[in-house]
């Protein structure tokens, strides 16, 4: 359950309120319904209140459902939360429709019209029109909390991992120390470089192990460089041996090349990035390892409202929703 946003009469927003409030001062019509998602209420009579306490934005972007969350960061409140599900495919089938349809229509010849310049160039930032209403979406609902509630800050997952993390030569013992933020930016960043598949059998694995293509034991070291993924049963199997020695010398390779900043960087994350920029907004950026990381901390279930609620180093110790959103 997430409180009604409140505009007082100058349309300024104010401090958000429990539903129960909000229900009271409709049926005593001291309010009206101003728009219904997200859900903001109209104070009838201008009344001096004090300044409303800042929330947070924050947002984890998905290529199908992206996770909102507006957070109270002095109480570690989540005032309201929503996940947008993007609609990519759609769009790129009713393009593909409209294209058919206009095709026809120039097939028929129905009327004489002059050949046309050829004007059309794509302008700088341009994305594909599936993408872009990804990008609008976000927009459109950050501009809509933004006109509800009195958002000071923006928080935004920009990039899986912490690539200056992920270098510290100092990080040892990754497998005991899933518990450090460091160790969390190593998993996104080997989730991401092998694709979520065990680097020996290939296959897709939800419970996998970090495995060292050199073992510790042989002088292999604890850098990225050195780090596979691997199923249980390939990691036992492989046991001391280099993965050469293994029968995977594709892997020893593999291992060495670095994961292109293209393929960690996605071009939407970048094109949304630089447009809440334009709004005017104080953005912190954070990274996937980090979301992942504070929701382990916190105990919080794997959602994208909560992922959202966990984006960036200002998240709050505690999260609580007044016993209410939690209890889902
Ligand atoms: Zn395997």
């Amino acid at each position: 359950m997430s409180c009604v946003f409140v505009l007082d009469a100058n349309m300024k927003p104010l401090d958000p309120v429990h539903p129960g409030e909000a229900r009271w001062l409709l049926t005593q019509r001291k309010a009206a319904v101003y728009r219904r998602y997200p859900f903001t209420i109209l104070l009838k009579a201008a009344k001096p209140t004090a300044r409303p306490a800042p929330l947070r934005v924050k947002i984890d972007p998905g290529s199908k459902t992206t996770g909102i969350a507006v957070v109270n960061d002095a109480t570690g409140v989540v005032v309201w939360a929503a996940e947008l599900a993007h609609r990519g495919q759609q769009v790129q089938e009713r393009l593909a429709q409209r294209r058919v349809c206009r095709r026809s229509r120039r097939q028929r010849h129905t009327r004489y019209r002059q050949p046309r310049f050829d004007n059309r160039r794509r302008h700088d930032g341009w994305l594909p029109p599936s993408l872009e209403s990804r990008v609008h979406n976000v927009l459109t609902w950050v501009e809509r909390l933004r006109r509800s509630a009195p958002i000071a800050a923006i928080s935004f997952e920009l990039v899986r991992f912490d690539t200056q993390l992920i270098e510290q030569p100092d990080i040892t013992g990754i497998e005991y120390q899933q518990g450090t933020l460091a160790g969390w930016e190593v998993r996104e960043y080997l989730l991401m470089k092998w694709g979520y598949r065990c680097a020996y059998c290939q296959k897709q694995v939800t419970r996998w192990e970090v495995d060292h293509v050199i073992p510790r034991s042989r002088g292999g070291s604890n850098r990225v460089k050195n780090l596979a993924l691997a199923c249980h049963a390939c990691n036992q199997a492989k046991g001391d041996r280099t993965a050469a020695e293994y029968g995977h010398p594709d892997v020893q390779v593999q291992v060495g090349n670095p994961l292109k900043d293209a393929a960690a960087v996605n071009s939407i994350r970048w094109a949304l990035y630089e447009r809440l920029k334009q709004t005017g907004v104080p953005i912190e950026t954070g990274t996937g390892g980090r979301t992942k990381w504070n929701r382990a901390q916190r105990g919080l279930p794997k959602t994208h409202w909560l992922d959202a609620a966990c984006v960036g180093a200002s998240t709050p110790p505690v999260h609580s929703t007044g016993g209410h959103l939690f209890s889902h």
